[in-house]
């Protein structure tokens, strides 16, 4: 992966445009969680190079072959989900927070991490693949129980032997209609949109920071990759975000 070496000038510059505001709200996608060791989809060694998003990912073939999104499960996620810690960017938003100059975290991770590492106000967008239920009474079950159903049936299923899923929005699925609304409303509402490790070309939630945008915030876009939206940011920082994000807010990084 190619990307710029972090500068004293780009932790200035971010700080420069946090100091500068009163509502933030960040606005995050797989990146974020890149230096806590979970996989993005896109880019280099993404997980969408060796296993296929049209299968495991899409609630059709879900309900025709459960089997191939749990066997995906097992293999790739499970582990790395419950293994995953939180890092600089993530703590950095919970200290803003606490700070009082963020109101909330929109997501399009599934990983929970924000959630963990602290930050209070977490919308996902699409949903959270630590949680799962039940297909058939909606019953929730949480990682724990899902290992232990894996060690003993390739199909986890519930008491009542409906399929067990997991609580994430998939190809196919709307997105889950209170957080959207939030979102927006918090996008219209911040002075500054934070986008962080997302390379938005996921709708509708791409459209998230483009209502900040339009609604009169500043726009700081942090992405190792050029994103369609640089051009009408104000900072673009193609930087890894957990150092960068740490320094800028002066929190100690989870190494
Ligand atoms: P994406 O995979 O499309 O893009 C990730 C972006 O992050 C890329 O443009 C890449 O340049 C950038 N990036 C990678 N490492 C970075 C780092 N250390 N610092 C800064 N930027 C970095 O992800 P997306 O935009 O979130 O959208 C796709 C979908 O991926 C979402 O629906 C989300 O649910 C899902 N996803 C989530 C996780 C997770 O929960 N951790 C992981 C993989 C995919």
């Amino acid at each position: 992966m190619i990307f710029n070496l972090l500068t004293e000038q780009d932790i200035l510059a971010l700080r420069r445009v946090i100091d500068a505001s009163r509502r933030i709200m960040a606005f995050t996608g797989a990146g974020v969680s890149e230096e806590s060791g979970i996989p993005t989809y896109r880019g280099h060694g993404g997980t969408w190079t060796k296993y296929d998003p049209e299968k495991y990912a899409s609630i059709d073939y879900f309900r025709r072959d459960p089997s191939y999104f749990w066997r995906f499960f097992r293999e790739v996620r499970m582990d790395i989900m419950s293994k995953a810690q939180p890092n600089g960017a993530h703590l950095a938003l919970v200290e803003l927070e606490r700070r009082g100059r963020l109101s909330a975290v929109v997501t399009q991770n599934i990983d929970g991490l924000h959630q963990r590492a602290g930050s209070q106000q977490v919308y996902e967008l699409h949903g959270n693949t630590t949680r799962f239920y039940c297909t058939r009474c909606r019953e929730y079950y949480d990682l724990d129980t899902i290992r232990a159903a894996l060690q003993k049936e390739d199909v986890p299923h519930c008491g009542c032997s409906g399929v067990l899923r997991p609580d994430v929005v998939l190809f196919g699925e709307f997105l889950p209609e209170f957080a959207m609304e939030r979102a927006i409303a918090e996008a219209q509402a911040c002075d500054l949109c934070l986008v962080i490790g997302s390379s938005l070309v996921v709708y509708p939630a791409a459209n998230i920071p483009l209502y900040a945008k339009q609604a009169g915030a500043q726009l700081a876009i942090i992405n190792i990759d050029p994103t369609p939206l640089d051009d009408y940011a104000d900072l673009v920082l193609n930087t890894p975000a957990a150092e960068l994000l740490a320094k800028a807010v002066e929190v100690q990084e989870n190494k």
